[in-house]
């Protein structure tokens, strides 16, 4: 038995065989000599190797312009953009005229060379060394008729857990979906294809697990998509723990997935707004049979990293027009909140162009983004207001990120008089009044919230943020994983803060933060008078699930479960708490 430890991106438990899956090109290349006379035939060849190619990446920027895929289709526009260089079929002609050797072998050689060139450097250029390994893979595709392929007939037959050093979008495309138990790879993300396709699909994905001689094809794998272990070939115990584990699991499953049409309320029938957390318009596709109550965050922060020039206007306002067309539900009706760029540390847009920052989580955030790249943000703001038009009886709120004074909510709504001005001198049809709320994600904005939401419409509580402000403790640095305590006391007095300012306003509060995918959480979050949440969409169908299980802890119970929250002294103490507390 062996117990690797890697990051979940889909959650989800299953047992199977698993299955190794390469892209046919990798490690896998005819090499061999021509002589003279071959020369001009295998150029021809090459050339068609390279219209064979061409009308593949064809086909997907379409497939990917179709369901609106956006990033997908950037990414086969790019391959495209690579594939029509002159300079680069140049070189590998040359190769083959010189050295007699087959294309596949030329195509090989001189892409390497792209990709060590890019490995070594930083950031963006990172990306293009993948780039080139898949332009690559797609070139000898070409010959070989087999975009990627599973190393054991296993994967052909059962559904299995497929096991891949690197799932590029093309090969995503190319797995049957019904043979996917479960996805373990070296390389992922959080916004991957195969993550998309992955949370999707419902199965979990597992990455940042090291691959190479670990696995092989029939081993007995089990995926814990919950504590990021995968098990491989399991001892008894192990095999008995998660078989039970998994028969409890898949049974919740099928009771969350009968009760999917009720809307969120609790046991004793209070009704809770739950929305949803979308970071890519993908994931709108999966949520299209949930009974939820719109979408709570739209980062937009998809249309903006990793390119290297700002979205147009008309690009964005497509984009948000799509959105809100597809998330206002079949009879419209569902609000749709969407964020302004929100950059930060780990989402710092390439064309801004700035040099390192000391200390980006505090630095340029906010509305001080807003000031610094007044552009970049007017072009967004003015898309939003045109596309609101299409909102189908559901609104398009705006939701201003990081906003810590009136200083800055000031900031934001200027921006939007500026855009409503220019849109009005351009004669472009808009819409005026859209709500507008502020991201609480600051402890000055939850201490000034009773002011700040006299002004704004309502106001979504980042928690994620907010913590790491509150501790001091930056959200995503192993060195203080363990400072960056998901409920500290202070955080919950902060959150309480907020629900009062509301409820003096009678303005909607939202927790959109990670913590609100705790479902042990929920009672004291109804304690405290929260009645909105916004959830990834992975996390939707459980928690409402779970929530119909639930009341709002009244009298004494209420008090002494406020009170021993704000006692607890230590993480584990509050995680004993609140796990004890749940059902
Ligand atoms: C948050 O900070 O809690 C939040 C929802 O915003 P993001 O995670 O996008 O920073
Ligand atoms: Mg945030």
């Amino acid at each position: 038995m062996k117990i690797f430890k890697g990051i979940t991106v889909s959650p989800g438990l299953v047992n199977g065989l698993a299955c190794l899956y390469a892209d046919e090109a990798e490690g896998n290349v005819a090499h061999y000599s021509i002589s003279d006379e071959q020369v001009p035939n295998e150029i021809l060849r090459l050339k068609q190797g390279f219209d064979k190619t061409r009308g593949t990446m064809q086909e997907m920027v379409k497939i990917a312009s179709d369901t609106f895929d956006k990033k997908a289709e950037e990414i086969f526009n790019v391959h495209m953009a690579m594939l029509n260089d002159p300079g680069l079929l140049n070189k590998i002609s040359k190769l083959v005229e010189e050295k007699k050797v087959n294309a596949e072998h030329a195509i090989s050689d001189v892409i390497e060379q792209y990709i060590n060139i890019y490995k070594t450097k930083q950031g963006h250029f990172q990306e293009l060394a993948h780039d080139f390994a898949d332009l690559r893979n797609r070139l000898i595709a070409s010959f070989t008729g087999l975009s990627g392929h599973f190393e054991c007939p296993e994967g052909e037959k059962h559904p299995v857990i497929v096991v891949a050093k690197r799932l590029t979008p093309y090969m995503v495309l190319n797995i049957p979906r019904e043979n996917v138990l479960a996805f373990v790879t070296k390389e992922g993300g959080y916004t991957t294809h195969a993550t998309i396709l992955a949370q999707s699909l419902g199965v979990p994905m597992v990455f940042g697990i090291e691959i190479d001689g670990n696995f092989q094809c029939t081993d007995n794998l089990i995926v814990d998509g919950f504590t990021g272990r995968v098990i491989s070939c399991p001892d008894e115990q192990t095999q008995k723990h998660y078989d039970e584990k998994i028969e409890k699991y898949n049974k919740r499953r099928q009771t969350c997935a009968l009760k999917a049409h009720i809307p969120p309320k609790t046991k004793t029938d209070l009704r809770v707004k739950l929305k949803l957390n979308i970071s890519v318009p993908e994931e709108l596709e999966a949520i299209k049979d949930f009974n939820h109550d719109g979408i709570g965050l739209l980062r937009t922060e998809f249309l903006f990293l990793e390119r290297e020039n700002p979205p147009t206007e008309q690009e964005q306002y497509d984009m948000y027009k799509y959105v809100l067309e597809k998330a206002a539900g079949p009879n419209g009706g569902k609000p749709v909140t969407v964020r302004l760029l929100d950059v930060g540390a780990d989402k710092l847009p390439l064309f801004f162009n700035l040099p390192p920052q000391v200390n980006p989580d505090l630095e340029m955030k906010g509305a001080r983004a807003v000031e610094a790249f007044h552009g970049v943000y007017l072009a967004q703001a003015k898309a939003l207001l045109r596309a609101a038009v299409h909102s189908r009886g559901g609104d398009l709120r705006v939701l201003y990120p990081m906003v810590s004074d009136m200083t800055d909510l000031a900031t934001f709504r200027k921006l939007f008089s500026a855009a409503k001005k220019e849109l009005r001198k351009e004669k472009v049809k808009f819409k005026a009044n859209i709500p507008d709320g502020i991201m609480i994600e600051t402890p000055a904005a939850a201490i000034m919230s009773d002011v700040l939401l006299k002004e704004a419409h309502f106001a979504n509580i980042g928690s994620n943020d907010l913590l790491q402000y509150t501790l001091a403790a930056s959200r995503g640095h192993p060195l203080v994983e363990k400072r960056y305590h998901i409920l500290h006391p202070a955080l919950i007095k902060l959150i309480e803060m907020a629900v009062k300012a509301g409820k003096m306003h009678n303005k909607e509060i939202c927790l959109c933060g990670e913590i609100g995918s705790f479902e042990e959480f929920y009672p004291l979050f109804l304690k405290i008078g929260l009645r909105s949440f916004s959830v990834a969409a992975l996390k939707f169908p459980h928690l409402k699930c779970d929530l119909m299980h639930m009341r709002v802890p009244k009298g004494a119970q209420g008090a002494t479960l406020l009170k021993k929250a704000y006692a607890a002294k230590t993480k584990e103490a509050m995680d004993r708490l609140f796990r004890k507390s749940f059902k």
